[in-house]
């Protein structure tokens, strides 16, 4: 019996040259064939005319071969076979290259459907390699709505609904996984009757459904996964850290400024976590400049007070660098009157500090001692901390700037590090500065508890956002000019110049070389022709470690007044004098990395300016900017992002696994809600799917097929 597992191999008929067309579109089971969507349907619901033929047109003619010959084409070696068509109201050519079986298949009178591009040639219209089905017998290809699938050599789409309808047809009895209910209050079909409708529609209105209840099988899935690694996690064991009530208030009086009321509880939410035996698993999202870097430090002290480790992992030396001074900055005296200390280590420098202003440079080696004798506390660095066998043997806390998810794996690694016995997995915080839309943040990170600031620290002023044509350029650069003459300082962003603008081809590895051009050459232009008089410098991901520290040092001690960077400096860098963000070629940034670069600036009382060049003049791209001028936080704008430009380019183009069905359905919160509730409802009952062995299955499937870190 035919079941959505059976091999495509295994069926008969499907022979190796079509096992072989099949297996370059990854389609090895009859539900990888059958999950393989069309991308669109031409409509031949309506038969054309030959009278009525458009140029472009596809279309479908029933008509009559009046005559048809082949010839050969020389300079290509290609058999054309060539026919006029007739109906009632004309003729048309059709013209076929390299099927030269075509001229026995259709002689002159045959009458049937033919379905094609009308195309023109030397003035003439014709039919351009039509498909045809003679009238009498059951029609796939040129009436009603023709599914067209990603294709390629050696399995178009005509060859796909070849076979995709006996094989729908014999399918029988597929198991749901979806609880039935869920599906009928949506009002969704069945899965196989959503296959059916998908392929075989009885109008493009037909086939939403059927689309929605096939994303609703992955978002469930997805669901599915989500809630069971929570509840995995939360059975493991973990360093409750005993803080009490003073110590927190004794910290926070320490604070240089008042925490806002979000990063409050965000931090409650956060020491509630780390008081439990059992792992926290936190994203602490907040607008950038909203200081999040903060809130970790109280939750890091607290640790270190009772005697934890927590390390800081940044995804730059730059930032790693950066998180280190603001510890500094923020807890110079709190971390001498704890007799606390901590040090940055990353693999260019190590330092550590003693509190009072206190610090050193020090061997690796030594940190790495005094990490693993647990004198160290507090370890800032990049993941290279983690994997260069630094062992923590206290270690209560990771937090994670920028890196969504950690998994259970990498936790059990960290503490396997720690040595003998030790079974306590870390307490973990992830921080982002990139608003997640609501609907990533119950899907893609569902399995994360969410903690939100959705204020900025009070003094701020709103940053002024301007878009800024090319010919306002000289006016953009008279009031940086202007700005720097008051003490303040700019950013100057480049994005990479695209090796190939046309270049779809997701995998192709960007030239990192290509962002180090762009900068240059806009660093030359700055620094020699338009601000010869002040003092420009340059950063971009190709320069030395050192080099970078250099120059980001001398950018926040305010020794250069304009910094041209590539996307480097996207997140965290924090100087507050900074007061200018100008981006060029704006429009080829997404809205969530705009935000980004923006967010550098508006980090003090002085009013701050964002400049958005582009160049590009059409509606789209300029609505996009302008969305950034009026968006009123980052939740707004991701939301706006994730509609305009779809979670795939959201999520950074990641090859996430997730079919494109369900990566589109993540924008739906009805379907993202009902599967989650759904998903719940199914593990409140069965945790371990044991009463349910076929959807157990799918799930390891689906686990295996998809990674979302
Ligand atoms: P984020 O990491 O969220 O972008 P940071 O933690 O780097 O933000 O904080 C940005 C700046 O704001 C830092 O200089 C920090 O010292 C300062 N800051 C943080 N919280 C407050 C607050 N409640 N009041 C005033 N300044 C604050
Ligand atoms: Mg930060």
């Amino acid at each position: 019996m035919l079941t959505l597992n059976t091999e495509l191999a295994h069926i008969q008929g499907i022979n190796k040259r079509l096992q072989d067309g099949l297996k370059k579109l990854g389609l090895i089971t009859v539900r990888d064939l059958v999950l393989h969507l069309p991308n669109r349907y031409d409509d031949f619901s309506n038969a054309a005319t030959i009278a009525d033929l458009a140029v472009g047109q596809i279309a479908s003619v029933r008509a009559r071969v009046a005559k048809i010959e082949m010839r050969r084409s020389f300079r290509r070696n290609m058999a054309i076979v060539e026919a006029v068509l007739e109906d009632r109201t004309g003729s048309v050519r059709a013209v076929w290259f390299n099927q030269p079986y075509i001229l026995r298949s259709l002689p002159v009178g045959t009458v049937g459907n033919f379905a094609g591009k009308a195309t023109v040639s030397q003035g003439a219209l014709y039919l351009s390699n039509p498909v045809y089905e003679p009238a009498y017998a059951e029609t796939k290809h040129t009436e009603g709505l023709v599914p067209i699938y990603p294709e390629t050599k050696g399995m178009t789409s005509r060859g796909i609904r070849y076979l995709m309808r006996p094989i729908l047809d014999a399918l029988k009895d597929v198991p749901e996984c979806v609880p039935h209910d869920v599906c009928k209050k949506l009002d969704l079909p069945s899965f196989l009757e959503a296959l059916r409708m998908v392929h075989m529609p009885q109008s493009a209105e037909a086939a939403e459904p059927a689309k929605k209840r096939i994303a609703l099988e992955d978002l469930f899935l997805l669901q599915l996964t989500n809630l069971q690694a929570k509840m995995k996690l939360a059975q493991e064991p973990a360093h409750p850290v005993p803080w009490t009530d003073a110590e927190r208030d004794a910290l926070l009086a320490e604070l240089p400024f008042a925490l806002t009321g979000s990063q409050r509880s965000s931090l409650d939410e956060i020491l509630a976590d780390i008081q439990r035996p059992h792992p926290m698993n936190r994203l602490l999202q907040g607008d950038v400049g909203s200081g999040k870097t903060v809130v970790i430090a109280v939750a890091a002290l607290l640790a270190a007070r009772h005697g934890f480790q927590t390390a800081i992992l940044a995804p730059t030396e730059t930032l790693a660098r950066q998180h280190y001074r603001t510890f500094e900055k923020i807890f110079n005296r709190a971390v001498h009157d704890w007799s606390l200390n901590f040090a940055l280590m990353t693999s260019a420098e190590c330092r550590a500090s003693y509190g009072e202003g206190l610090e050193t440079d020090l061997p690796k080696a030594r940190v790495a001692s005094r990490i693993k004798d647990g004198h160290l506390k507090i370890v800032i660095g990049t993941h290279a901390l983690l994997q260069k066998g630094v062992t923590f043997p206290r270690l209560a806390l990771v937090a994670v700037d920028e890196q969504h998810r950690f998994g259970v794996e990498q936790r059990a690694a960290l503490t396997k590090s720690a040595g003998h016995g030790a079974r306590a997995l870390p307490h973990f915080l992830s921080m982002s500065a990139t608003p997640i839309p609501r609907t990533l943040s119950l899907t893609i990170f569902g399995d994360l508890d969410l903690s939100i600031i959705d204020e900025l620290p009070s003094g701020r002023k709103p940053i002024i956002t301007k878009v800024v044509a090319s010919t306002d350029r000289p006016k953009a650069h008279a009031f940086i000019r202007q700005e720097i003459k008051k003490g303040r300082q700019a950013f100057v962003i480049c994005p990479r110049i695209e090796e190939s603008e046309d270049s779809d081809d997701a995998t192709a590895i960007p030239n990192a070389w290509s962002d180090v051009k762009a900068v240059t050459q806009e660093y030359e232009k700055l620094a020699k022709e338009i601000f010869p008089d002040l003092k420009v410098a340059m950063l971009h991901g190709k320069m030395k470690s050192a080099e970078k520290a250099a120059v980001m040092d001398a950018f926040a001690k305010n020794k250069t007044n304009i910094l041209v960077a590539t996307s480097v400096i996207e997140v965290g860098v924090d100087v507050p004098n900074a007061t200018i963000m100008a981006i060029e070629d704006a429009d080829r940034f997404g809205l969530a990395q705009l935000y980004q670069f923006r967010g550098r600036v508006g980090r003090s009382s002085h009013q701050s300016a964002c400049l958005l060049f582009t160049a590009n003049k059409s509606a789209v791209s300029r609505e996009r900017l302008k969305a950034l001028t009026t968006a009123k936080n980052g939740f707004e704008l991701a939301e706006k992002d994730l509609a305009m430009r779809g979670p795939g380019e959201f999520l950074g183009r990641t090859q996430t696994g997730m079919p494109d069905i369900a990566m589109n359905a993540l924008n739906d919160m009805e379907l993202v809600k009902a599967a989650r509730t759904a998903a719940s409802d199914v593990l409140k009952k069965d945790k371990d799917l044991k009463q349910n062995p076929h959807l157990e299955e799918r799930l390891n499937a689906f686990r295996k097929a998809v990674h979302l870190e």
